[in-house]
């Protein structure tokens, strides 16, 4: 690999690392074999808690002929991570080097439970660094730029990210999660040219300025917006309304407390998101069967680190339903592409048998200028049957009948999904804005996950 391009600030280089990014498929499956077979070895003889079921499994790292040999491996899930720390704290038996190794973790608690810790030694660290740089660079970040961290940097695994950022010389503003109107105020004062949130408080952010008198557009420096921590930011329906708000183009980026920060990013093509192959390995299985899932297809989302020393996760069910393609990229890049983050198997919805996702109502929601693009699901059950309803708002200045709204809403919601709901028009701004993240599903069925 070209490590000597690593850290230049060249602006007019168009790849952080050309060989390795622009490297054939073939070669990719090479190197991501040679990495899975020497990091799996690692594993076993590292950790107590992966020697053991990979011995109750009856696989041996040695035995390896291909990627596809991953499938004998056992799966682990965030319910076992919480297991084994408590098993052994604070770091649990799936480290795979002394403590003294370590130099930083995160932690995350999810939705629920005790808050899980993600070790990385000094060269996870600097590993994770390098490549949150490469996406950076891939999305048109440069030297040039006034990049700010809108992120939260305690114990969050998105905080350092910022550091890639600073690698490739952007100028960094580690702003953290500050009020609205302080974080407008650093933006404008400093001219940052870029930001980092969520896509929901990207778009609550622009509103607020527009409340404030500014406009977005003019008013402030900001040319790319990275997104990330919720399926907005691959709903190009979302991305674009987020992008005309700002009059920036808007980058989606994916990452895991468990994993890393970012393990794949939007090039500047916006057509998926390239996926750190040489530190991930990617699985998408279909959730019923636990088999692949054809390319191109929705399933679960399983990752296996390739290089993480401190604790490797070796096949780790996300819960994200995502779909993936390697088909050519127009940047040039060949690594795989995450396509969507169709939303997590704990936010499918399953309504008289049939799969929706929150995701599904947002693109429909943000394409129609009559509406304001917020949106909320209801669940309910009468006489044993479920009922949806979605809330929907009718955009200012729009004045047409609501009846004809919630038509058109209803018949693309039943075309594209299938489901028939009840749609419900209200007034702008009566449903609750997200200042993190957005709370989309209101279900009051119960006894429905039983
Ligand atoms: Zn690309």
């Amino acid at each position: 690999m070209d490590t000597q391009l690593n850290g230049t600030t060249n602006a007019r280089r168009e790849y952080w690392q050309p060989a390795l990014e622009m490297q054939s498929r073939a070669d990719w499956y090479d190197l991501k074999l040679q990495l899975l077979r020497r990091h799996l070895e690692h594993a076993y003889r590292g950790s107590p808690y992966y020697r053991a079921a990979f011995n109750r499994a009856g696989v041996a790292p040695q035995r390896l002929r291909t990627l596809d040999d991953i499938r004998h491996f056992p799966f682990i899930d965030k319910r076992i991570v919480r297991e084994r720390q408590e098993a052994a704290p604070p770091f649990g038996d799936l480290l795979a080097v002394p403590e003294q190794d370590i130099v930083y973790i995160s932690a995350s608690s999810g939705s629920t439970g005790v808050p899980t810790a993600s070790p990385f030694t000094a060269a996870d660290f600097d590993d994770w660094i390098d490549f949150e740089a490469r996406l950076f660079w891939s999305s048109g970040l440069r030297a040039t730029d006034r990049y700010c961290h809108a992120l939260n940097f305690s114990l969050f695994v998105g905080g350092p990210c910022v550091l890639g950022a600073q690698k490739l010389g952007a100028l960094c503003i580690h702003a953290g999660t500050v009020p609205s109107e302080r974080l407008l105020a650093i933006l404008r004062q400093f001219g940052a040219t870029a930001f980092w949130t969520t896509p929901s408080y990207a778009w609550h952010l622009g509103e607020t300025a527009a409340r404030e008198g500014l406009d977005p557009r003019s008013d402030f420096a900001v040319r790319r917006i990275f997104v990330a921590g919720e399926p907005g930011g691959s709903i190009p329906e979302t991305r674009s309304r987020i992008e005309a708000l700002w009059g920036a183009e808007v980058f989606d980026y994916y990452g895991l407390s468990d994993i890393f920060g970012a393990c794949a990013g939007m090039c500047t093509a916006q057509d998926g998101l390239h996926w750190a192959e040489d530190h991930i390995l990617v699985e998408v299985l279909d959730p019923k069967t636990g088999e692949p899932a054809a390319e191109g297809e929705r399933g679960e989302l399983v990752l296996t680190t390739l290089r993480k020393a401190a604790r490797p996760m070796i096949r780790f069910r996300t819960g994200d339903i995502v779909s993936v393609t390697s088909e050519p990229c127009q940047c040039g890049r060949t690594s795989l592409r995450l396509r969507g983050i169709h939303g997590r198997l704990d936010d499918m919805l399953i309504i008289k048998g049939v799969n929706i996702f929150p995701s599904d109502v947002e693109a429909i929601a943000r394409n129609d200028p009559a509406l304001t693009g917020e949106y909320r699901l209801v669940v309910e059950r009468f006489n044993h049957l479920d009922h949806l309803t979605v809330e929907i708002e009718r955009a200012l200045g729009h004045n047409g009948p609501d009846l004809d709204l919630a038509h058109r809403f209803g018949r693309q919601l039943k075309s594209i999904t299938g489901v028939s709901a009840e749609i419900r028009i209200l007034a702008a701004n009566a449903l609750p804005r997200a200042t993190h993240k957005a709370k989309r599903v209101d279900d009051r069925r119960t006894g429905v996950w039983s």
